[in-house]
């Protein structure tokens, strides 16, 4: 073998690694010209195991995860690529040990409804992708026959609104249309999910005449208050809407259904009993409902409005409860819903990290800074999850692991999207895509150059927040695309590198 002949392999070892959802020493060998895993021994081999020339990391003491697969981002390109992009987005999902995300189908403008909206998003993320990507359809009114063109074309799954989405062309379906879509679906190897929230009818309504209040509740209280937000968005919002698709579940009793971004615990037991029925129904939650809380949000603190929202200590206790479930939780994934915007957008206070607003305030008239009901929601997190839940775990003492999080983080969400035969797992076969996990280290989001932030607009609800837990290293099919400190990988010469992901699901 000649030495300048590239090398065929790449090896990663240390006594920590999680493979195949169990915590052991391992040496993983990827092959570089496929891109995946074709051998893993259960100890830390010596370099001297390989070839000469063979590039070899022994990564002890720091955690060998997989690549993280983060199902619920928006990445808003094209037509609001001021507000996050391919690029920005895919690179702030690298630097967070995230290997593959799964792009929602509104806020880009087309939206990804139909054929066509796919492939503008194709041909905008070409090139553009630090790590690999995939694409979610969109359920919206009419749409229904775009629905199997899509699935062939390689979507991973559908969403839908069942209230307003924030976005005039993405607007919300009726039972009725749930119903057809169902029909539709009933038979195809996808996964229909739901923003479920919903308006429920009022219950004390005099005579036969139900009426409906309007989205969202009427605000009693100041709208810069977090509570009064807060308010305006119960948690029956929540089991009314996952009421209603549960009692449509038995028109395709095959498809895999699941509620996106759970918040109320009020909602599991349901899910709980038609899981018990035998409805094939999951949820995910998200990284902020599990860390943030509504009790210490400041008033016009807007880098918290998400819906649904952010609720009390006690919730996100419950909801945690849930997750570390010994037995079948409903929760099986958690998600960042990267969802940013631009900082005037987010309409901040002065006093808040990120503000944009001109000061002195805005004239007469304007839109008020820190209203929660004006302002954009979604919380930027893509490539903070980890550090996120390793944070929250250890200021609350809960028993979490990395077996845990392997399995809502990556395996159950490759699953989710249909590609637990190529992404979530450390196995023989699958994809070289590995999280370089130090479980130890503190750092400051936002510090030291801004670290952490590497979306388009640098607003987040973590700003100025200490994490214990930082991604070292992050690989994607056997190329470092990330390294902490010597950022802008890439797959050589800072080239992204990642691939679409737009094959038909076979399951
Ligand atoms: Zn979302």
């Amino acid at each position: 073998m000649s030495t300048l002949q590239a090398p065929q392999i790449t090896v990663l070892a240390s006594s920590r690694a999680i493979i195949s959802g169990e915590l052991t020493a391992a040496t993983i060998v990827i092959s570089l010209p496929i891109g995946r895993i074709t051998s893993i021994f259960p100890s830390v081999l010596p370099p001297t195991a390989f070839p000469f020339g063979t590039p070899y990391t022994d990564h002890t003491p720091h955690l060998l995860l997989p690549g993280l697969v983060d199902a619920h981002v928006h990445l808003n390109e094209p037509g609001r690529t001021e507000w996050e992009g391919f690029y920005t987005g895919t690179q702030a999902a690298a630097s967070g040990g995230v290997t593959t995300v799964i792009d929602m189908p509104l806020n880009a403008i087309p939206p990804t409804t139909n054929l066509h909206g796919l492939r503008e998003k194709i041909a905008a993320a070409q090139s553009q992708c630090w790590v690999d990507v995939g694409f979610y359809g969109g359920i919206v009114p009419g749409n229904v026959h775009e629905l199997k063109p899509l699935i062939r074309a390689g979507v991973r799954g559908f969403k839908g609104f069942l209230i307003d989405s924030g976005v005039a062309e993405f607007p919300a379906v009726s039972s009725a249309d749930i119903a057809v879509v169902m029909e539709e679906l009933a038979d195809e190897p996808t996964t229909l999910m739901f923003h479920a929230e919903m308006i429920p009818p009022i219950s004390d309504s005099a005579g036969d005449d139900v009426q409906w209040s309007l989205p969202p509740l009427t605000p009693i209280g100041p709208l810069n208050e977090y509570k009064t937000f807060l308010a305006s968005r119960p948690t029956s919002f929540e089991t009314y809407a996952i009421s209603e698709i549960l009692s449509l579940a038995h028109l395709a009793p095959e498809l895999q259904l699941h509620i996106v971004h759970l918040s109320a615990v009020e909602a599991i037991p349901l899910l709980r009993e038609a899981r018990e029925a035998g409805v094939r129904i999951t949820a995910e939650t998200c990284f902020h409902y599990l860390a943030l809380t509504a009790e210490k949000i400041k008033d016009g603190d807007t880098r918290h409005k998400c819906c649904p929202p952010i609720r009390t200590q006690s919730n996100q206790d419950g909801l945690w409860d849930e997750l570390l479930r010994e037995d079948d939780s409903v929760i099986k994934t958690v998600v960042s819903d990267h969802s940013p915007c631009t900082p005037e957008l987010k309409l901040l206070p002065p006093s808040i990290p990120g503000n944009q607003l001109p000061t002195p305030p805005p004239e007469e008239g304007a839109k008020q800074a820190g209203d929660f009901f004006t302002a954009w929601g979604g919380v930027s997190s893509v490539g903070l999850g980890l550090p996120i839940l390793t944070t929250s775990a250890y200021e609350n003492n809960r028993p979490i692991t990395a077996e845990k999080i392997a399995k809502w983080c990556c395996e159950n969400t490759a699953k989710q999207v249909g590609l637990e035969k190529r992404k979530g797992k450390l196995a023989v076969g699958w994809d070289g895509d590995v999280c370089v996990f130090d479980d130890e280290a503190t750092w400051v989001v936002g510090g030291n150059g801004g670290e952490g932030m590497l979306w388009r607009n640098k607003v987040s609800a973590y700003a100025g927040k200490r994490m214990r837990g930082c991604v070292r290293e992050t690989w994607v099919r056997g190329r470092k695309v990330w390294e902490r400190g010597a950022d802008r990988l890439g797959f050589g010469e800072g080239k992204p590198g990642g691939v679409l992901l737009v094959e038909k699901r076979q399951n």
